[in-house]
């Protein structure tokens, strides 16, 4: 069921007990809605955990609360009056959805949501979650403390490529200013998310080898086998570097996984390519989606480029893939 902003508010405020929870490999989004929220809800006096099913990258560290994310223990279930479920759909939180036993309360910003929460707050308009959570304190009249201003921030920042893509809207920058009054750094934020090993960067050279334009080079892709993985600790960033390359439309970087599992990015400056990872069973936005394969890495590949060039070049106008203004 699709619920307003304020019947949003009310559930939040009937649960005591609340765990809060993001998509498997989160980003900045993910994991600034989760700790802002639960601080504000610790603020009113309930108990909230975060649990997210995956590592928090080394850069989110900074964010007060970031250490106490846990993922769910093998074998455990938790109990609580409420799961809220940030940035994603059910299907994406990975083991918390089996091992949480709770109402469930989703807010998100993703169109591709496939809508099975019970409660389901969303609106595709959003640049981040984070807008969604500012907008919901915001009427419940919070008083943002500088950890909640430095996740929100973070939130809003890391969705929108720090406020240069289209998805930048007029609230974006009001409820950043407003977090820059309650103390959010926005050059500790950046600096830490900067930074990254020797090794990483020497990775990336690496990386950047394997890059391929095709379809009249109207798309670009890095294709990292097995084999290159090895060599290449984070492909963070890669993905922009490829953004830059003049004609390209579609962008793309998909990763060896594990056997027949691979992972991948996309990113356009029009085309709508949350559907291409929807045909993979992913989604996203349209500028900026993924999905995971569940293929051999070559005919992955090529399953891959098939897609993408029927983004490009739609033969089946019942097949084509819309072009629209939106973005992450
Ligand atoms: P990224 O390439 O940064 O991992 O993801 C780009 C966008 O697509 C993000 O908004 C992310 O949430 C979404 N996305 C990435 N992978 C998936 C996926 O497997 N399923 C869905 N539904 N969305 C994804
Ligand atoms: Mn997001």
């Amino acid at each position: 069921m699709r619920l307003p902003l304020e019947e949003t508010l009310v559930v939040l405020g009937e649960g005591r007990k609340i765990i809060i929870t993001a998509h498997v490999n989160p980003d900045g989004d993910a994991i600034g809605s989760c700790l802002a929220l639960s601080r504000y809800l610790e603020n009113q006096g309930k108990e909230t955990v975060v649990l997210i099913d995956d590592e928090v990258p080394k850069g989110f560290m900074l964010l007060p609360g970031a250490d106490k994310i846990a993922a769910p223990e093998e074998g455990r279930s938790y109990e609580a009056d409420l799961l809220v479920v940030l940035d994603s759909s059910l299907d994406r939180i990975g083991k918390v959805a089996e091992a949480v036993k709770a109402q469930v309360l989703n807010i998100d910003h993703h169109h591709t949501n496939d809508g099975q929460a019970e409660r389901l707050y969303l609106d595709g308009e959003r640049a981040a979650t984070a807008e969604i959570i500012y907008q919901l304190l915001e009427m419940a009249g919070a008083a943002f403390d500088k950890e909640m201003a430095m996740a929100l921030y973070t939130g809003l920042a890391t969705d929108t490529g720090f406020f240069r893509f289209s998805n930048t809207n007029p609230l974006t920058m009001r409820a950043a200013a407003r977090m820059l009054e309650a103390g959010a750094e926005p050059h500790v934020i950046s600096e830490s998310l900067e930074q990254r090993p020797y090794s990483h960067v020497k990775g990336l050279a690496d990386a950047l080898q394997h890059i391929e334009v095709w379809h009249g080079g109207r798309a670009a892709g890095a294709f990292l086998s097995y084999e290159v993985m090895e060599g290449i600790e984070s492909t963070e960033g890669l993905i922009d570097m490829l953004r830059v390359i003049e004609g390209v439309e579609i962008v793309v970087v998909m990763k060896y996984k594990e056997a027949d599992k691979a992972r991948v990015s996309l990113r356009s400056k029009g085309i709508d390519v949350s559907a291409v990872a929807l045909k993979f069973g992913g989604g996203g936005h349209v500028k900026a989606a993924g999905c995971g394969i569940e293929k051999p890495f070559g005919e992955a590949k090529s399953l891959l480029q098939q897609a993408i060039d029927q983004a490009l070049s739609p033969t089946d106008p019942a097949e084509a893939v819309k072009e629209s203004g939106e973005e992450k």
